[in-house]
Order: C-alpha cells, then structure tokens, then sequence
C-alpha cells in the first residue's frame, strides 16, 4: 500500500508518499504561498533523484492537493500511474484535545470533534481540517486518517496533566496540560525498544525531542506519564523563540506595569523569546555554538539555559517514573549536535548515565553512545513524524 502523508499549515502544505512495502519515501514535496500572490511546488521525486518546481497561481487548499496529485502521477516526475495507487492519506492534525487518544479514521463525528479543538489550537486545527476536506473532495473513495499531536501523552495520569487552578477551568474550560510531538516521542520510545532489544512494556524512557520547539517526555512501560510541553507549546524547555516555563505572574506584571498588551506579551513569549531572545542573535542552535566558541558571552549563556532545563527535566523524569533504562535524543539538534548531547547529560552521571564521546560523535543516525559503564543509555534516534503517520493509517485502514 502507498500512503499519502498531509501536513497542511494555514499558508502552507508539505506531503510524502510512502511505499509502505519498503516503508521509503516515492515522493515528497511543499506548497507555499496557497492563497498568496507567487504560489509554488516543489516536487522531489525520491525513485528518480530529481525535483520540479511548479509555480501556478493556488487559491486555497485544494488547489495545492489537486497540484500534488498531478505532480504523483505525471509521467516527467510522477512516481505513479494514477490516483488508485493512493491506498490511503494520513493527515497530521495537531489538537485532538480529551477526545482523541489515538490516531483515528476521519469519519464526519471526527470532524466535528477536531472542529471542537480549534480554540485549543487556533492557528493549526483550522489548516489541518481545510486539508482534510480538500482530500475528501478529490479523492472521496479513499480512506482519511487524523493522526494528533497530543494523542500520545493522552494516557498522563491525572497528577501529571492537571493546573492547580481552581478545578473549574478544567471542567468547564478544558485547561491541562495536553503536550505536543506526540508522534515523534511514539516513533522514537518504539525505536528505542527495538535498538535495546527489549519490549516497550518493560522500559522506562526519557525521550528528548530538541529542535527549534523542544519537549521532553516520560515514556513508562510504552505509555507518556509526562511530558514537558503544556497546555500549549509554549511551557518546559528553553526553546529557539519560546520562553519555555517562567513565572507566569511575568505575563500579569508586563501588561499591569509594563504598558505591554496581552497579544504582545503573547508574541513576545513564543517569537522573540528562548535563546533568541537571550542572546540578542539567532534561534539557530549552530549559530549560538559558533558565536558562544567565538567569545559572545550572551549565546553562552543561552545554550548554558538550554542545557540547564533539559538536563532538569530528564532528572525529574527518572524520578516520575522511578528510574529509566534510557535516554533517547532525537529532532534537529539532538540528532545532530554531539556537543549539546554531551553537555546536557553532563552532570547526570550520579545517576548511571554516560555518554562515551567517541561512540557519541555522530549525526543523524540511530545508535547507542552510551559509556560501556553506563547503566542508563543514552540513544541517538533520528525521528520520522511522518513515517509514523503513515504507520498508524496502515494501522487503522487494514
Ligand atoms: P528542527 O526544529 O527539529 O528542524 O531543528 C532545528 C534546529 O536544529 C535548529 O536550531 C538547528 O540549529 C538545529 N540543527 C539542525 N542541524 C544541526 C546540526 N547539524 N548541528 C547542530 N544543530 C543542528
């Protein structure tokens, strides 16, 4: 079965057509600018090593899947003869509230309930849902799967996920923590599993998933039991533009004293903030590293923050869950950058962990760098949102 893998943005839409025999990627691409003036696709056909680059005028959504489609099965650049070959498409949708504690078949009840979830994600839910009727509309006979961001940490025992807020604002207003890169922390904790040879249900693991947004995440016996990322992505570690968890009483003393607006001190938080907003330099964690060598004192202190709040969190997550066999990094600095794996599990050798720097010294692939003294590993695992989509629309359409 070939499946088609939809992450649709409010201007935006990348794909992947996954051979799911090989579980390799045929074709992948991304629309910009639907809806604005100078839209574009650019086409990567896998099979052949080649990309295309379409740029024709797409008004909303379902003009970019009808491009993506004729891109698939054009002879130039296509990887299939017709839409048929299409067995299914996954959609990532990033909300699913209470109500959504796995990926699920998109039926109109679905619909509704991811509808229900906008205000808990006002600027994805809406994109991803227009994604899904665009693909219901040109391909009506085909399976539609939603797969959420915040399935996985569904399963938080209530002492995690709850605000000690008046008890209210949960009944009444749904306010928790949900957590985000729930796919990624499901792909990599199965992955961790198969690299240690053991079954997921006997593993305590601590999966780190550091990029420009980073959240970290107890996974016990197959299950999250906590996660760092909040009732919004905003909350846990220091990020490339987020703030991560201050003292919430800052957001009331900016806008009480400060002459700040609500939607400022918003913007502020998640878009000028985390170690941009420290260093007065970049978000990129590259750029930090090469500024904090070259002497600048602020993106030292920055990526030190960044350092200090993973490290914290991967110790409170021993302790929530009583110990771990492993430490899992993954996402664009944790699968890439030996240095900040080195520097974060620095100091946490008091708890059996250890990290071997020659092992260590690697990109992008999966691999124990683990000390041969450690008694909790520390992992390397690159992560595949994607294919995990696509494995749970298998999942669900068989
Ligand atoms: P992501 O959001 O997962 O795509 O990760 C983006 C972040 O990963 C950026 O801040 C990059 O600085 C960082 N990153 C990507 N590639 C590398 C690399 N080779 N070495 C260090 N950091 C990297």
């Amino acid at each position: 079965m070939k499946i088609l893998v939809i992450n649709a943005g409010s201007s935006s839409l990348k794909y992947q057509l996954i051979d799911m025999e090989t579980k390799t990627v045929a074709a992948k691409g991304l629309c910009e600018r639907i809806g604005i003036d100078g839209s574009l696709l650019t086409h990567k056909n896998r099979i052949a090593g080649t990309e295309t680059v379409f740029e024709k005028p797409m008004k909303n959504h379902s003009d970019a899947i009808a491009m993506v489609i004729d891109a698939l099965v054009s002879p130039e650049c296509g990887v299939i003869s017709s839409m048929d070959e299409i067995g299914a498409v996954g959609h990532r949708v990033v909300h699913g509230g209470e109500t959504f504690a796995d990926s699920c078949v998109i039926d109109d009840k679905v619909m509704d309930a991811i509808r229900e979830c906008i205000p808990l994600a006002p600027l994805h839910n809406p994109a991803n849902i227009i994604g899904i009727e665009a693909c219901a509309k040109l391909m009506p006979n085909v399976k539609q799967v939603a797969v959420f961001d915040t399935a996985f940490h569904q399963t938080m025992p209530k002492q995690a996920y709850m605000y000690a807020l008046p008890y209210e604002l949960y009944e009444q207003k749904k306010i928790r923590k949900y957590g985000f890169h729930g796919t990624s922390h499901k792909f990599v904790s199965a992955e961790a599993a198969k690299l240690l040879g053991k079954p997921i249900e006997e593993l305590k693991l601590i999966t780190c998933h550091l990029g420009n947004g980073s959240s970290v995440s107890a996974v016990k016996n197959g299950k999250c039991v906590d996660t760092s990322m909040g009732f919004t992505p905003l909350d846990g570690v220091v990020m490339g533009t987020r703030c991560g968890s201050i003292d919430p009483a800052v957001v009331t003393y900016l806008i009480d004293n400060c002459g700040m607006t609500a939607k400022e001190v918003d913007t502020m938080m998640n878009k000028k903030s985390g170690v941009l907003g420290v260093s007065g330099l970049s978000s990129d964690f590259r750029d930090l590293s090469k500024a904090a060598e070259e002497g600048n004192e602020r993106a030292d202190l920055a990526v030190n923050m960044f350092y200090y709040s993973v490290k914290k969190l991967i110790a409170a997550y021993a302790a929530a869950m009583g110990g771990a066999d492993a430490v899992v990094f993954t996402g664009g600095i944790g699968e890439n950058d030996a240095k900040y794996r080195l520097a974060i599990t620095d100091g946490l050798q008091f708890m059996g962990i250890k990290v071997d720097p020659e092992k260590n010294n690697v990109r992008g692939v999966t691999k124990d760098v683990s000390a041969d003294d450690a008694t909790v590993k520390t992992l390397v695992i690159p992560t595949n949102e994607e294919l995990m989509i696509a494995l749970d629309t298998e999942r669900l359409c068989k």
